[in-house]
């Protein structure tokens, strides 16, 4: 008998999970889509795809794409239908061994359950703070913040939700935050407007609900609040509280809060009190403390002197608390979605 583990040895290969369900949302229904059905093609898997409803069309267009590239029929599957009336037929269908899905925490934490003990990858909402400090380049800091918050209408999990600022510098960044956000057309997205309307009306009535609430509570409007049907002017509230639901609630529109902080401190527990944690931007020359309040950050991703954003597809992509659970980019995704086999032997 000899003890330990000298005369074993192993080898270590990855092999396909099997049949990945994938689900993707409407606000970038074309990226987010391929980037699940990419790596998982890629380790070897069966992939079916679900699309949004709304980016339905595009999400065919993307079959088409796959299908003209040579993929074998079968191995890449496209199904069509409401989420609400297929999704829990998908997601509990005994052949799926793995599920993909981008969209709404409450979905995701459905879908968690539903489950069971196959592996998921989910990545759903976000409140992503932007927090401005005293020493920052504050026109560098207004521009991203305001293309993080409006571009996509607002539609992108990580635009930017909500800004802490510190008080001795927070009307100069509200002054230079106003004077961008006045800058943006409204409109049609067929006359390339900035602001166009959003997704449809529920969601429409979800924003103005969280706009009125913000008003009803004291908050100040920096810019004109206006609606007509689906369309929502973009608009800025400075001197948001944290009794007000715009401090925690995603609007997934053209709405930014803008929170008066006295520290660096109050703006970490602030950012830290979300239930998600996708992302943060931090503003500020002083890299050591940019460090220092990133290690502090319970968020997957912090951004320094730039807007939160998704990024290159090969960075880790992911979110902590209610905004996910695995790790995006495509290495990381092929990792996700194959696992380890294990074949050991003695000598
Ligand atoms: P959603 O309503 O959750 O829908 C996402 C996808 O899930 C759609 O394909 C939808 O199908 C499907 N679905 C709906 N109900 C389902 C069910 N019961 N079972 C299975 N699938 C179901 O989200 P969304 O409104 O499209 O997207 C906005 C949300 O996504 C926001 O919260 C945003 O923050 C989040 N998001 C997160 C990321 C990220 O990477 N973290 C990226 C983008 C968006 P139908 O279209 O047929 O309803």
């Amino acid at each position: 008998f000899e003890a330990g583990s000298k005369r074993k040895y192993g080898a270590v290969k990855r092999e396909p999970v099997g049949v990945v369900l994938a689900i993707a949302p409407f606000n970038y229904p074309v990226n987010l889509s391929a980037s699940k059905i990419a790596p998982a093609l890629i380790g070897g898997n069966v992939v079916i795809f679900k699309p949004p409803t709304q980016g339905s069309i595009s999400g065919l267009l993307l079959t088409q794409v796959f299908a003209e590239a040579g993929i074998p029929a079968g191995v890449f599957n496209s199904v069509t239908g409401k989420g609400s009336e297929i999704g829990d037929y998908l997601i509990e269908h005994k052949e799926v061994n793995f599920i993909n899905f981008t969209g709404s925490t409450p979905i995701g934490e459905k879908i968690g359950k539903l489950a069971g003990m196959r592996p998921i990858m989910l990545e759903l909402g976000g409140k992503d703070a932007g927090i401005v400090l005293e020493d920052a380049d504050l026109e560098n800091a207004a521009k991203n913040i305001v293309a993080g918050a409006f571009s996509y209408s607002g539609q992108r999990c990580t635009a930017i939700k909500r800004v802490l600022v510190m008080d001795s510098v927070a009307d100069k960044l509200a002054e230079l935050i106003k004077e961008k956000v006045e800058k943006l057309t409204v409109g049609d997205p067929f006359d390339n407007a900035d602001i166009t309307t959003v997704i449809d009306t529920p969601s429409a009535d979800f924003i103005e609900g969280l706009i009125k609430d913000a008003q009803e509570k004291g908050a100040k409007a920096l810019t004109t609040v206006k609606r007509e049907k689906n369309l929502i002017w973009p608009v800025v509230f400075d001197n948001v509280t944290t009794d007000m639901r715009i401090a925690w609630e995603e609007p997934f529109g053209p709405v930014l809060p803008i929170i008066r902080v006295k520290s660096v401190d109050e703006a970490v527990e602030i950012a830290n009190k979300s239930e998600y944690g996708l992302q943060s931007a931090v503003f500020t020359k002083n890299f050591p403390l940019a460090f220092e309040i990133a290690e502090k950050l319970e968020v997957g991703t912090v951004h320094i002197n730039n807007k939160t954003q998704r990024g290159p597809d090969s960075f880790p992509f992911l979110g902590i608390k209610g905004s996910g659970a695995g790790v995006q980019g495509i290495k990381y995704s092929i990792e996700s979605m194959t696992r380890v086999k294990s074949i050991v032997f003695d000598i």
